[in-house]
């Protein structure tokens, strides 16, 4: 069953309705997102549907995650659009795992008070991490991004939250929000999904001419170019060669920023480093790409 909740109360009437229908064992999946869904939304409702036997997805336009200049009254927002792509995903996974009843709410807030009542005033900030990479250029992004998933997460009541991988920097910083404040959830993390071309799939890719499309896969070639350094060479070696890589690509004032960080903790590499992040930004146009490359080091 697929119901739509446009205000909290309604969510609650409804998640209630389907506790009362289920055991207190059923798990709750939730998936926050900003709408204008794609495949890549897509793959982490996907992921929610078939791991548990209610599914959530918010679709919220956040305010507290843009900055004054940014591209928050633009940004795309297609609702009716959204509820077919996520209607038409159910019945193929409800055909798949037939048996197995599955459910969807979808929150969708029309009103910005309805997740941030009349007078609200608190901000979760994270720290440090907030403030590096992307937080350079936002640096308010990511106290939105975790003030509004705290709030997100307390009204849907979840066991697991699903994230994409193309946001890394916000995985990591939602997982230290997690573990520093004991939230009884768990994240789980899924690949990068990209058109045929390679190209990360994102809501702002409409806003790139076809010109802007084909300039834009020199960040994935970019980021293999460096990863392909770990995967032939020894971590003293690879880090030795990437660096006047870095520093020739850097040239190219399109790049925010292109770095080889610690995976986990997205500070520098170290000698307990295991997980190796190359994560850069593209701006085209006024649009900033990101993409990653995430990969374990021993693995290979
Ligand atoms: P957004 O609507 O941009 O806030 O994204 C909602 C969720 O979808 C976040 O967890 C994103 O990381 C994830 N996401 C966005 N683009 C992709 C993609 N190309 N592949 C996988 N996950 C994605």
């Amino acid at each position: 069953m697929i119901e739509i909740a446009y205000t909290r109360n309604e969510f609650f009437e409804l998640k209630k309705k389907w506790q009362e229908k289920n055991s207190p064992q059923s798990q709750i999946g939730f998936v926050p997102t900003m709408g204008n869904l794609h495949e890549g939304h897509l793959s982490l409702l996907e992921k929610s549907l078939t791991e548990n036997d209610l599914s959530v997805m918010s679709i919220f336009v956040n305010p507290k995650q843009f900055g004054p200049n940014e591209d928050f009254t633009k940004y795309p927002r297609t609702l009716d659009e959204d509820i077919s792509k996520i209607t038409r995903l159910f019945f193929e996974v409800s055909n798949r795992q037939s048996g197995k009843e599955k459910s969807i709410i979808v929150f969708a807030p029309q009103t910005d008070s309805e997740i941030y009542p009349e007078g609200f005033s608190t901000t979760i900030s994270v720290g440090p991490v907030t403030q590096i990479l992307c937080g350079k250029y936002r640096p308010t992004h990511f106290d939105g991004v975790t003030t509004v998933v705290y709030c997100l997460f307390k009204i849907v009541g979840a066991h697991n939250a699903y994230f994409g991988q193309k946001d890394y920097q916000q995985c990591v910083v939602l997982q230290k929000m997690i573990n520093d404040l004991s939230l009884e959830i768990k994240m789980h993390i899924f690949p990068i999904i990209r058109n045929s071309e390679g190209l990360a799939l994102s809501s702002r890719n409409q806003y790139l001419s076809e010109s802007d499309k084909k300039d834009a896969l020199f960040l994935h070639r970019t980021l293999t170019g460096l990863k392909h350094q770990f995967e032939e060479h020894n971590l003293e070696i690879a880090m030795k060669l990437t660096s006047p890589m870095l520093e020739e690509y850097l040239k190219d004032s399109r790049f925010d920023y292109l770095e080889i960080l610690d995976g986990n903790t997205l500070s520098p590499i170290n000698e307990r480093t295991q997980k190796i992040a190359i994560l850069g930004v593209l701006r085209l146009s006024g649009t900033r790409l990101l993409d990653n490359e995430v990969f374990d080091l021993y693995a290979r």
